[in-house]
């Protein structure tokens, strides 16, 4: 009788994450919003190069994928 079984290890449920296209690699991720909710942050898989999309703060863009170099 675990109640508590759900509530370690995932990520919080509803985070917004965007698609990239990592050129470095052709190589595809999915990087998440950071705590300050001003940018979304990852890392390339393969050869762990830096990712970072600063949020726009018009907000009317409707594309949510992106190229990184
Ligand atoms: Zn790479």
């Amino acid at each position: 009788m675990n109640q508590s079984a759900n509530s370690a290890g995932q990520s919080p449920q509803g985070r917004p994450f965007i698609g990239v296209h990592l050129r470095c690699c052709n190589h595809y991720v999915r990087i998440y919003l950071n705590q300050q909710g001003t940018a979304y942050t990852g890392h390339c898989p393969r050869c762990a190069t830096p990712v970072r999309v600063d949020v726009v703060k018009e907000g009317g863009s409707s594309s949510r994928f992106f190229t990184a170099d």
